[in-house]
């Protein structure tokens, strides 16, 4: 085989490591009846200790380049996609699974947040154990009234539980990232709220459009109504949308929709 050459624009910076990689597959509790969706896999560093867990693994990887060390890998329980994981519709992707399935991916950072929400939103899915920069994985995990807590805490929180499970130094990687990395695990809990899915984002969208706005400035512009459209709420508008927690929202967007607002 030819020598590899990495490709920082598809975020290439490997794993090698066998314990972190066994701990990566431990902290997704992968058992051997579970089906496993795998997004960048890489050379297989981590494709490999999934098969040997799983019943089933589906794997993505933009770079062809790499199909010749994942077709080595010589798995039988492994189904691969030479495709971009990101534009492929998620029904299709879904196709390859009988039922749940978990995600577990040491994913690219340029893509880490649009591909995160694409998953969280599935109905498939039950949770997903990802590597990710360290400051958003604090993103991710942060509570209302951590300095991190923004739009991506309360979108996670929207959809289940999220938790960093360990620490990964950027000396784990070749090439060597300029950034630490972390593992986060999203439980998925279903129906977790009794809200519109759509209502919501938009009102969480709106809501931390401006972070230097109050939330009654940001709503009014952002849904398009007059401020005194909201007079008389239960939530203090004059409020910023980091103060609010995910259930503040929840009740936000309820009362938004019996007025007609979102
Ligand atoms: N899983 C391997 C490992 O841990 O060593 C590789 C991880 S590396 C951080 C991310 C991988 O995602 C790269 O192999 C890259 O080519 C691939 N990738 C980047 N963008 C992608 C996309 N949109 N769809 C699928 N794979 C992608």
């Amino acid at each position: 085989m030819k020598e590899f050459v990495f490709k920082k624009k598809y975020g290439q910076n490997f794993l090698t490591d066998k314990n972190l990689l066994a701990s990566i597959c431990s902290d997704a509790g992968i058992e051997s009846s579970d089906e496993v969706l795998e997004i960048g896999a890489g050379m297989g560093a981590l494709t490999k200790p999934l098969c040997e867990r799983a019943k089933k693994v589906v794997s993505y990887e933009i770079d062809t380049e790499l199909e010749q060390y994942l077709q080595s890998l010589n798995c039988d329980n492994l189904i691969l996609h030479f495709e971009d994981a990101l534009k492929k519709d998620l029904a299709e992707i879904e196709k390859d699974f009988s039922g749940e399935y978990k995600l577990v991916a040491n994913l690219p950072y340029y893509i880490t947040s649009p591909l995160i929400f694409k998953f969280l939103s599935s109905k498939k899915i039950s949770s997903l154990t990802v590597m990710v920069q360290k400051e958003v994985g604090e993103r991710i995990t942060a509570k209302v009234g951590d300095k991190e807590y923004g739009l991506l805490s309360v979108s996670c929180a929207f959809f289940g539980a999220a938790k960093i499970m360990r620490k990964v130094p950027r000396s784990m990687f070749k090439p060597q990232p300029e950034v630490d990395s972390c593992i986060v695990k999203i439980e998925v809990e279903k129906n977790k709220f009794s809200v519109s899915e759509e209502a919501f984002f938009k009102v969480v969208k709106a809501a931390f459009k401006s972070r230097r706005k109050t939330l009654l400035n940001n709503l009014s512009e952002g849904l398009n109504a007059s401020k005194s459209a909201f007079d008389g709420f239960i939530q203090d508008l004059s409020k910023r949308a980091e103060m609010l927690s995910v259930q503040d929202f929840v009740s936000l967007t309820k009362q938004l929709q019996e007025r007609g607002l979102v």
